[in-house]
């Protein structure tokens, strides 16, 4: 799989605005833990799982990261994160 490196770019720096105190070598979770800020927005917007990452915006006009939805409200309100993937049975 080919990484866009223009995404990671703007992730990291897209993470940075939400917690400036982040340092670029932290990246186990133990590290990550120690930033409430950024658990708490990942607790929020995101589904962090073994082979995938999604982020969400949640819409909440409370919400310090919040932008406006472009989407019609309904097609936002019935989107949803992506399954969890389910390891083959195929052995093949
Ligand atoms: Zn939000």
């Amino acid at each position: 799989m080919q990484i866009d490196i223009n995404i990671i770019y703007y992730f990291e720096k897209s993470i940075f605005v939400i917690d400036p105190t982040l340092k670029i070598n932290e990246t186990t979770q133990s590290q990550i833990h120690r930033h409430s800020v950024l658990i708490e927005f990942m607790d929020i917007h995101c589904h962090a799982r073994v082979y995938s990452f999604q982020i969400k915006k949640c819409n909440n006009p409370t919400c310090p990261y919040y932008k406006p939805i472009r989407l019609p409200s309904q097609k936002f309100y019935d989107l949803s994160f992506l399954p969890d993937l389910i390891p083959s049975q195929n052995i093949y």
